[in-house]
């Protein structure tokens, strides 16, 4: 007989006896009973069971058009399973294929409690990584199992994390439209309590213009058009005009979105300098990331970055030589929480904070991840908030509210956003349109 077995039966023995407890207690035969530690053990502390991965699945919903994929991950305790964001919605069945097709047998019969473990293991189970279908799939893995612990210990996850640093988080609104639309839009902000508003570039044309290349028959029918100069020119005047209509004291942003070459995106940035943006956001496409040095030099404007980054290997030169202030990151597309705490721990000693991109196409499940990590870092910046529309939070109950410009989580266990499938399934995801911005001679834009 082996040694554990040698001991499991005579355990069975006690237990039979009815003397196990008094027995292990007092040592009597040399060993401590497990009836005796389990007595010992307060009921707080019993959630350490070991709990299996019984079946993973995608959930591909569009409540409010934007397709959103959930990965669901059901355990071997009945009632008890997590959901985490994968979604990807340019390219949503793919992920969905990949978590039906790859996650969910790699996961079957794994533990839900090494989270770090799992997350690392499907990471180089595919040998190639780091591509955003799989970074989005390993998300809903990973957000699931937070999911799942903060259940399993009966706290929200941003409580496993550290706990609060924050009562609540302050989020940012958006708008965009014309120039006068902006500045009126960025004044109801205001009233209603928000101190960040990001603000889009005011649209260039109207409905009516027909840019060179369309004349020409070049591109398709929904391609749309670009101009960099008219461009910057308007997002300076989208600036002055709100600094004087909408004061000094609220914080604005815009995203220049890659969509200038670099030396343009510091004209603009300087242009804009006077006017105190709290930052500007993507001035350099990942194809142009060596321009940092120059643009670093010649602007004090703060700058958010990374929402184009898949790997988190990416945010390590620019966090260490402190090219941006803000990581600007799409947490599902880094591949979850786990990945996202430890770019915002690098940020900390660098003094560079998080500002996580958080638009439509990512889903309650991943807006609330997202929240427990601002909840719990200490560098946190600012986080692009959303106001869910009515059909995605009867599809996604318990989702993240907002009033008067904060965040606010229902402090549920785990990551405390639930989804009803039946509803979920009325909204079946759809193939998106393939519009292109170009400049006026049909030349590709890149965002
Ligand atoms: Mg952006």
């Amino acid at each position: 007989m082996k040694k554990d077995e040698n001991i499991e039966s005579r355990r069975n023995v006690l237990r039979t006896l009815g003397i196990g407890s008094a027995a292990g207690t007092l040592g009597l035969f040399g060993f401590s009973s497990a009836n005796a530690k389990d007595k010992e053990t307060p009921a707080y502390a019993k959630g350490t069971a070991p709990v299996t991965i019984k079946n993973v699945k995608a959930i591909a919903t569009s409540p409010s058009n934007a397709n959103l994929i959930v990965v669901k991950v059901e355990t071997s305790e009945p009632g008890l399973y997590g959901l985490g964001c994968s979604t990807f919605t340019q390219r949503a069945s793919v992920v969905v294929t990949a978590i039906n097709d790859y996650l969910a047998p790699f996961c079957k019969g794994k533990d839900v409690d090494n989270i770090e473990d799992m997350w690392n293991s499907f990471y180089i189970d595919s040998y190639w990584r780091n591509g955003p279908v799989l970074n989005n799939v390993l998300s809903g893995l990973d957000q699931a199992l937070w999911d799942i612990k903060g259940k399993r210990a009966g706290m929200p996850v941003y409580q496993l994390l550290g706990g609060k640093s924050r009562f609540a988080i302050p989020v940012y609104a958006r708008t965009g439209g014309s120039i006068q639309e902006v500045a009126d839009n960025v004044n109801r902000f205001k009233e209603e309590g928000y101190q960040y508003v990001r603000m889009s570039s005011p649209s260039l044309t109207d409905d009516s213009y027909v840019p060179d290349f369309k004349k020409a028959g070049y591109g398709y029918a929904g391609d749309r058009y670009f101009h960099p100069q008219k461009y910057i020119k308007s997002v300076i005047e989208l600036f002055d005009t709100v600094r004087k209509q909408c004061g000094d004291e609220i914080d604005l942003m815009h995203d220049i979105h890659e969509k200038i070459q670099p030396m343009e995106a510091i004209q603009l940035i300087n242009s804009v300098e006077q006017y105190r943006p709290f930052f500007m956001e993507d001035p350099l496409s990942p194809e142009n990331q060596g321009w940092w040095p120059q643009l670093r030099e010649s602007t004090n404007v703060p700058i958010s970055m990374g929402e184009l980054f898949n790997n988190i290997n990416e945010f390590l030169d620019p966090i260490a030589n402190r090219y941006f202030d803000y990581i600007r990151c799409h947490v599902s597309q880094i591949g979850g929480i786990t990945p996202a705490m430890k770019i915002a721990r690098l940020g900390e000693f660098f003094g560079v904070r998080t500002a996580w991109h958080g638009p439509g196409d990512v889903s309650p499940v991943g807006h609330a991840a997202h929240a427990h990590v601002d909840m719990a870092i200490w560098n946190f910046g600012v986080q692009e908030g959303r106001i869910f529309p009515e059909a995605e939070q009867e599809v996604f109950p318990g989702s993240p509210t907002t009033t008067n410009g904060y965040m606010h989580l229902n402090d549920k266990p785990g990551i405390g956003v639930d989804i009803d499938e039946k509803l979920a399934a009325k909204y079946p995801i759809r193939l998106r349109g393939y519009n292109q911005i170009r400049n006026a001679d049909g030349t590709i834009i890149r965002p």
